[in-house]
């Protein structure tokens, strides 16, 4: 029976997963033999590494290895239970006080994922007879908390504070209001107008909630985030982010007022009903924000590094999107091309995927380049001519 079962969903399966490949769309896993780092080995080879989100290179900074092992052998591998039962411990307390100090607020909660933030977050505080105004390309995690707030959704145009200004005139009856906008905008590198959306917050009474996914530990004097760079501590209502990107190990936190956190504690489902964060993960991520604060020279090389890739990539004739952060989109449209552009890159030892449809709009197929603070000059001076000849290679096929 079991067997008969399985032939017949696999059946199903497979077309679907036919139409991927003919698309060029069909996803897979590629296994590194290696941690993440400026470079990395796959199938047994070095190759440069231009895709993480492990911007600063902390994931393997000695200091966060070593308070990593020391909470290892603290408090063992797993919390042991969901936060609110008894996988409450001493690093997510530190880590979670680290945060509201590092972000400026009342108080901070630590989730599993910044995923698991976002979505927890939106059904925390709206719900149906509230409305959320999301920007048309926040994250996917942000769309999926939309859904499972049941509040009202209205979607502006990327970045178009008018727009959003308009929805907001037309739902002046709601309960709640609640924008919320990545300020990094993940796959285009490009900023939210923050200063433009808390004028226009103020004007309709509303909230904001702001994604810092890929501003923290980039932007801001200390590396807070957007919103330390503009100094909107007092405008902004909820800083959300993640462990997982800059900070360099895994989790998500949301900062904000106490009652906001203790809202999040009382009724965010995806705080209440998943395990905590391990002990060890939240040691790393704690000594990790320290060297954030302490070494501002990791920023002053990220950013160094992107303004040299991008140029030179540019000079190459790549067409990089409009950006303003370490995130450089090369536009390539169709998925097939960029496929074969990753190809020839990785064949040559440069690692960059494609990035497709449904991740970003039908068309605007990209490689996604991000450079590390730790890749050096000759890294980067290999990787532009690795990706210079890709490109005569692609023109004359
Ligand atoms: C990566 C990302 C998330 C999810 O964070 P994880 O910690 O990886 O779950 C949320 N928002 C944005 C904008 C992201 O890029």
């Amino acid at each position: 029976m079991g067997e008969t079962l399985r032939a017949t969903l696999d059946d199903t399966l497979g077309p679907t997963l036919a139409e991927l490949d003919k698309a060029a769309l069909r996803r897979r896993l590629r296994p590194l033999d290696s941690g993440i780092g400026p470079r990395v080995t796959v199938d047994g080879r070095s190759v440069i590494q231009l895709c993480s989100n492990d911007y600063l290179g902390l994931s393997s900074h000695p200091l966060v290895k070593e308070a990593t092992t020391n909470a290892v052998s603290n408090y063992g591998s797993g919390a042991g239970s969901a936060r609110l039962i008894v996988g409450t411990s001493l690093p997510h307390v530190q880590l979670e006080a680290r945060l509201a100090t590092f972000k400026r607020t009342e108080a901070a909660v630590v989730l599993p994922s910044g995923y698991q933030a976002n979505v927890g977050i939106l059904q925390a505080l709206t719900g149906p007879g509230d409305v959320i105004f999301s920007d048309e390309l926040n994250h996917a995690s942000i769309i999926d908390g939309c859904r499972l707030s049941r509040a009202a959704v209205e979607v502006y145009r990327h970045r178009d504070v008018n727009h959003l200004g308009t929805l907001l005139s037309v739902n002046a009856g709601a309960r709640r209001r609640l924008i919320i906008t990545e300020t990094v905008f993940a796959m285009d590198g490009d900023l939210a107008p923050l200063n433009e959306i808390v004028a226009v917050a103020k004007r309709y009474n509303a909230s904001i909630a702001v994604d810092e996914a890929h501003a923290t530990g980039v932007f801001g004097a200390t590396g807070a985030g957007l919103v330390e760079k503009y100094e909107l501590w007092d405008s902004i209502d909820v800083q959300i982010g993640t462990l997982s990107k800059a900070v360099g190990a895994l989790g998500g936190f949301i900062a904000g007022s106490q009652a906001v956190i203790d809202t999040v504690i009382n009724s965010a489902r995806t705080f209440i009903f998943t395990t905590g964060l391990p002990p060890m993960v939240a040691a790393a991520a704690q000594a990790a924000i320290q060297i954030i604060v302490d070494e501002p020279t990791r920023r002053t090389k990220l950013w160094r590094n992107a303004s040299f890739l991008q140029e030179h990539l540019v000079a190459a004739g790549y067409t990089i999107t409009e950006t303003a952060s370490p995130i450089l989109p090369v536009l390539v449209g169709d998925s097939a091309t960029s496929i074969s552009l990753s190809e020839t890159l990785l064949k040559n030892g440069v690692l960059v995927p494609a990035i497709r449809p449904p991740t970003v709009p039908p068309g605007t197929a990209r490689l996604r380049v991000t450079p590390m603070a730790t890749h050096t000059k000759s890294d980067l001076t290999t990787a532009v001519k690795v990706f210079t000849d890709a490109k005569q290679q692609l023109e004359t096929r």
